[in-house]
């Protein structure tokens, strides 16, 4: 059924609508029970989401592995901004400090100071921050009181009388030792990097001046890019950062050590420094919900100090994603084109196949209707026959009848010499009828198919020792030339000998009008095939008798002389003998009847 629709499909292929019928066609077949089907989809169950798997994967490492480098470059830029940024204001205190006017106010008697150096100080820090586009640039006493200050006309936000002995920036000055420290400003509540420098004189350290830079404009900076970057101090809370809601939030959670040193320094004043979950090291990082890749380095500027960089994973993601979804499709194409070739190829064989079998099975069916019909055919035609035979066996009855009655009277008259006369032709009568009848028999027998090695030499010297007495009676001249007793030929001795006796037979029936009769047998044998060659020189066949003569019953011969069966019954016995009797006029004239066998190896 199926395989026959899908016939006429292939049949009918009218563009697209015949194309989608026959994948209908196709498809409709998936539900068979079939291993092939079920192997292919077990193959696309397991290919397919491991394709996609192992696709995205290798992009999105390759992805990861293309910003990491990226970042690494980002971050050797930013840590150049800032460190150029430090060094903006780094020569200030360093100058400051051996300067003559801090250090001779500095040196003056403690409590009582000359208001007008300190003015004058004031005015000059004003002028050098201004200068220098610093935050703020101040001196202070070794207790920490801000003696001069850039910022001493601010009011508010004036420095002046202002104490910073907590900062670790004082602590380390007033040690002698220069301090880097950032920190939440304390009076301007705005974040800044404070760089310290003892001042000293005579071994003695007077005081310190601190310059103040704010980090805005780096951040602004910074801000320009595409990725999140961030400096933290020594305790992973972040400072600097492109983006304000991460600045003072730590990396982890701090421990209590870390928050008691913060509280002392007072560094981010009363921020609750809340973590941000990031983990430095872990190549692939998330915060708020978002990927990134996250590229650290440790700075040498400050203390402790790490710049990071996170670039944002969500495109390369998405774009692994789309990577992994080409793959897909492309795996679970390939496997469906190659699964339709492969169905394709096996419904072709199968139908193949089918179309084979149902050729064997009609061709055995065929032969056997064929010969059902030969048979029916030989019988139709043994009936039709009576009537013909009651002509011919009538004739003979009625004479042999008359001749039997003339015998009784002339034995009654003792004219026995008449009386054997016409026992004489009642014999050759029935001798006649017996012909007739012998073939009938002959001619209704079913062939038993059964061919075996004959020799062929052996045959036609049998067929001529039985026609000699014709051929003789004839003055037939004879042409034959035996051919070696080894050629075998697949057949039946004595079914050949009939055959052949018909043909010289008929041969000699169609010279009997001729002045000089020649008959030639002759055969000719190549690798696989033996042909016997009959050949006389009589009228040769007809045209229009060539067509029919195989034909039963047709025979151009007096009633009584042929009954038009020999070439008929020759003909079926060298067809069941798998051969071939065919007939042809010579071109110098008579016919030349040829019979074809296979040449039969000796056993
Ligand atoms: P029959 O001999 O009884 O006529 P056949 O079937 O043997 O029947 O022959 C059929 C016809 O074929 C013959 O009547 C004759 O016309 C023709 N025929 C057969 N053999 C020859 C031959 N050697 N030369 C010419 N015609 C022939």
């Amino acid at each position: 059924m199926l395989s026959e629709r899908r016939m006429e499909n292939s049949g009918t292929r009218h563009g697209k609508r015949a194309w989608f019928r026959e994948l209908g066609a196709e498809l409709a077949v998936l539900h068979e029970p079939w291993p092939l089907l079920v192997a292919f989809l077990g193959l696309l169950v397991l290919l397919v989401p491991t394709a996609a798997w192992q696709t995205v994967r290798w992009s999105e490492r390759q992805a990861y592995e293309q910003l990491a480098a990226q970042g690494r470059d980002r971050l050797t830029l930013y840590g150049e901004m800032l460190h150029s940024e430090l060094e903006k204001s780094r020569n200030i205190p360093v100058v400051l400090s051996s300067d003559h006017q801090v250090i001779d106010l500095l040196a003056g008697p403690g409590l009582i100071r000359d208001n007008e150096r300190i003015a004058a100080l004031d005015r000059r820090l004003q002028e050098l921050n201004a200068e220098v586009g610093a935050s703020a640039i101040y001196v202070l006493d070794t207790t920490g009181l801000t003696i001069a200050a850039s910022n001493w006309a601010e009011g508010v936000g004036s420095f002046v009388g202002q104490r910073f002995d907590f900062r670790p920036y004082f602590l380390a000055a007033v040690h002698g030792r220069p301090g880097s420290y950032f920190a939440l400003g304390m009076t301007s509540n705005r974040p800044g990097h404070y760089l310290a420098m003892p001042v000293s004189s005579g071994g003695r350290v007077l005081g310190a001046v601190v310059v103040k830079t704010s980090m805005d404009h780096l951040e602004r900076g910074w801000s320009g890019g595409a990725e999140r970057v961030f400096v933290t101090d020594r305790f992973g809370i972040v400072f600097v950062t492109n983006i304000p809601a991460w600045r003072f939030r730590s990396l982890e959670p701090l421990g209590p050590d870390a928050i008691r040193a913060l509280k002392a320094s007072r560094q981010y004043g009363d921020e609750p420094l809340p973590p941000l979950g990031l983990v430095p090291g872990s190549p692939l990082t998330s915060v708020d919900g978002r990927a990134y890749v996250m590229v650290s380095q440790p700075l040498s500027d400050g203390d402790g100090w790490t710049l990071h960089v996170l670039m944002q994973v969500g495109e390369a993601r998405a774009r692994a994603r789309d990577l992994g979804l080409l793959a897909v499709a492309g795996v679970g194409l390939t496997a469906l084109i190659l699964y339709f070739f492969i169905h394709r190829g096996r419904m072709q064989r199968r139908h193949t196949r089918e179309l084979e079998e149902r050729v064997t099975e009609r061709t055995a069916a065929l032969v056997e209707k064929q010969d059902e019909l030969v048979q029916a055919a030989k019988l139709a035609a043994l009936g039709q026959m009576s009537a013909g035979m009651a002509h011919e066996i009538n004739q003979p009855l009625a004479a042999i009848r008359s001749y039997a009655d003339n015998g009784k009277t002339l034995m009654d008259m003792g004219r026995h010499d008449l009386a054997r006369e016409n026992l004489g032709e009642i014999a050759a009568l029935t001798e006649r009828m017996g012909r007739i009848t012998g073939q009938l028999k002959l001619f209704a027998r079913k062939s038993s198919r059964s061919a075996e090695p004959v020799a062929l030499a052996a045959v036609v010297d049998g067929a001529l020792a039985l026609m000699f007495g014709r051929l003789r009676a004839d003055g037939v001249e004879l042409d034959w030339e035996p051919p070696d007793d080894a050629l075998l030929v697949r057949g039946e001795e004595v079914r050949l000998q009939q055959v052949l006796v018909n043909l010289l037979r008929n041969a000699a029936d169609a010279m009997r009008d001729q002045d000089e009769r020649r008959l030639s047998v002759r055969v000719a044998a190549d690798g696989r095939q033996v042909r016997l060659i009959v050949r006389d020189n009589g009228p040769g066949i007809a045209p229009d008798v060539l067509p029919r003569l195989f034909d039963p019953f047709f025979t151009t011969k007096q009633a009584g002389d042929g009954l038009g069966l020999g070439l008929s019954i020759s003909e079926g016995i060298v067809r069941d003998l798998d051969g071939q009797l065919t007939a042809a006029n010579h071109p110098d004239g008579g016919a030349v009847f040829t019979i074809t066998l296979s040449r039969a190896e000796v056993a």
